[in-house]
């Protein structure tokens, strides 16, 4: 077509503040991030200008300082660093503000969907959400700087004049609107700085005083740490909750950066399972409590931080599950796990099996939601086994207060579990080959089953057990996985209806005079005959509680 005109888009910038005010962030408590995050990054500036040997001034006590005046109704950040000159606010705070919110409104006018402004140089300006004027006081650290001052009423007008500082750096001071007055109550500044601000790498404090923990734990090295470490960080993150079984330090920079420590809780009832309670940051900035689509689904129950510069946080969800880089941090993750999974398992089997309680949902579940996670921890899927027939009744008994006194009882169920022997199901196939071969015989509920697993071991045959909420779709999904298996359960098809009467090939009857033994017996001798087996117990005869129930063989 013809070009019946040609020309720049040109912005009113009167448009432009209410368009920051409304769509930069969902959140007006934000602006505070985005000035600290600022005075972070004018000290860590300094810094590399001093590396440089540009700048010889003292750098041994950064600081950023927040001062609040119910007065004045201002909220002032102060920070020690590089500060500009009156060229470099010109550049920095006016032009550039400009260009950026230029872009800005050229790509995302008209659209309302929060979660898309990125970084584009627009941080500063989230200061008008919550103030009607702002002033920068500021000092280059640079050799014969003067001292600048800006002010600006969120109109489209500037001033800038002499300033006030004696020293390097910067002062954002914002007179707050009649509305935002929340921001001059110290508690909730303080919650704030706590919320965003805590692991950044100065301190910050508020009225003199320190409040942000300042250390980010995910950035040490993991050998210069100790478990006590790990846990202290825990705790401080988890107040009150019970200690995680184990964790993992994410530490790469390639082919992405991520760092971040991430905790096995207990999965108790109460855990909540289906959200995501992993805090993520970026540059020790919080960013926000839910990654749910940049960790695999089955380690959402993991607590814990993962800080990433490569997650692009200000797009929308949809976008991130589809992301790349998303993914494939995702799948370092797993594999990350995994790893820490077979470390474990390697170096202190006791305490893996004492938590794989809760350690094999996670498995189990990674297993059957995620192929390559399957493969790297096929081998370390471990059962609980009746291989050793006596470990139950050998473990070390231990002494009980109770009302009557001290007592001897059972070991703790804790210990129990621990004393109970596991096994791989390639160790069970391969140990168990002679007596019958491919095949499984496992429980699902040890008190409702014990009379058939009793049966199974008199005869000296190993069950498995299977009896955790999981369980029912992971004996499922191992009989897919290993098809020429058969997993037959110790009471299976105990429901009448699906026993073929015709099949009953044998019925051993308690009244037949043979003991309970050789009722036992019999029955093997035919069952490890046939293909498939079912047994079946009929209600107690009337001949007194401790006769045998009777006992039908089903074979097909
Ligand atoms: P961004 O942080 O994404 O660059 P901002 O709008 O937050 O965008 O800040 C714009 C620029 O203003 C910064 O890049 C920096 O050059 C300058 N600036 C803002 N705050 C400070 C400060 N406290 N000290 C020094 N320079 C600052
Ligand atoms: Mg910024």
């Amino acid at each position: 077509a013809t070009i019946l005109e040609q020309g720049n888009i040109s912005i009113h910038t009167e448009n432009i503040f209410p368009i920051i005010k409304k769509w930069l962030y969902s959140d007006h408590e934000i602006f505070l991030r985005e000035l600290i995050s600022n005075a972070v990054d004018a000290i860590q500036k300094l810094n590399m200008v001093a590396r440089t040997g540009e700048f010889s001034g003292d750098l041994s006590e950064p600081k950023i300082e927040i001062t609040l005046d119910k007065e004045q109704k201002t909220l002032a950040i102060a920070d020690n660093g590089i500060g500009m000159t009156a060229d470099e606010v010109k550049k920095y705070i006016n032009q550039v503000a400009f260009s950026s919110a230029e872009e800005f409104v050229e790509k995302y006018k008209g659209s309302n969907d929060q979660q898309i402004i990125g970084h584009f140089g627009l941080g500063f300006y989230s200061s008008f959400m919550v103030a009607q004027h702002v002033e920068i006081e500021t000092l280059s650290y640079q050799e014969g700087a003067t001292p600048v001052n800006w002010a600006c009423d969120g109109s489209t007008e500037f001033k800038i004049a002499e300033g006030s500082r004696a020293s390097h750096g910067t002062t954002i001071i914002l007179t707050l609107q009649e509305e935002e007055a929340e921001y001059l109550e110290p508690f909730r500044v303080k919650e704030l700085v706590r919320k965003y601000c805590d692991f950044m790498p100065f301190p910050i404090a508020l009225d003199g005083e320190q409040v942000n923990r300042q250390k980010a734990l995910w950035k040490e090295s993991p050998s210069s740490l100790s478990s006590e470490d790990y846990l202290e960080f825990y705790r401080y993150l988890y107040p009150f909750q019970e200690e995680p079984l184990l964790w993992v330090h994410l530490n790469t920079d390639y082919p992405f950066v991520v760092n971040g420590i991430l905790y096995f809780p207990k999965l108790r009832p109460d855990v909540d399972v289906t959200k995501g309670q992993i805090k993520l940051f970026c540059n020790q900035v919080f960013v926000s409590d839910n990654c749910e689509e940049i960790i695999p689904r089955f380690l959402l129950p993991l607590r814990g931080v993962i800080d990433s510069t490569d997650i692009p946080l200000n797009v929308s969800r949809s976008f991130l599950q589809n992301d790349r880089t998303v993914r494939r941090i995702a799948d370092y993750i797993a594999k990350k796990v995994g790893d820490r999974l077979k470390e474990l398992y390697r170096e202190d089997y006791p305490a893996y099996v004492q938590s794989w309680q809760d350690l094999g949902t996670f498995v189990k579940f990674g297993s059957m939601n995620d192929d390559k996670f399957k493969k790297q921890v096929e081998d370390i899927l471990i059962f609980r086994t009746t291989h050793v027939a006596d470990a139950t009744t050998d473990a070390p008994k231990v002494q009980v207060e109770t009302a009557e006194g001290d007592v001897w009882q059972d070991n703790t169920q804790e210990n129990n579990a621990a004393a109970l022997p596991y096994t791989t199901l390639k160790d069970y196939l391969e140990r168990n080959k002679e007596k019958h071969e491919n095949r499984v015989f496992y429980a699902t509920d040890e008190s409702a089953q014990a009379t058939y697993i009793e049966l199974f071991k008199s005869q000296g045959l190993e069950v498995l057990f299977m009896d955790s909420f999981i369980d029912t779709h992971f004996v499922s999904f191992l009989e897919r996985e290993y098809s020429d298996v058969n997993f037959s359960r110790v009471d299976a098809d105990l429901d009448d209806t699906l026993i073929d009467k015709e099949k009953e090939s044998e019925i051993v009857d308690p009244s037949n005079n043979k003991t309970r033994g050789e009722q036992i017996k019999e029955i093997f001798e035919v069952a490890l005959s046939k293909p498939k087996v079912t047994i079946r117990t009929e209600a107690l005869k009337s001949d007194g509680e401790n006769a045998p129930p009777a006992m039908v063989l089903v074979s097909e």
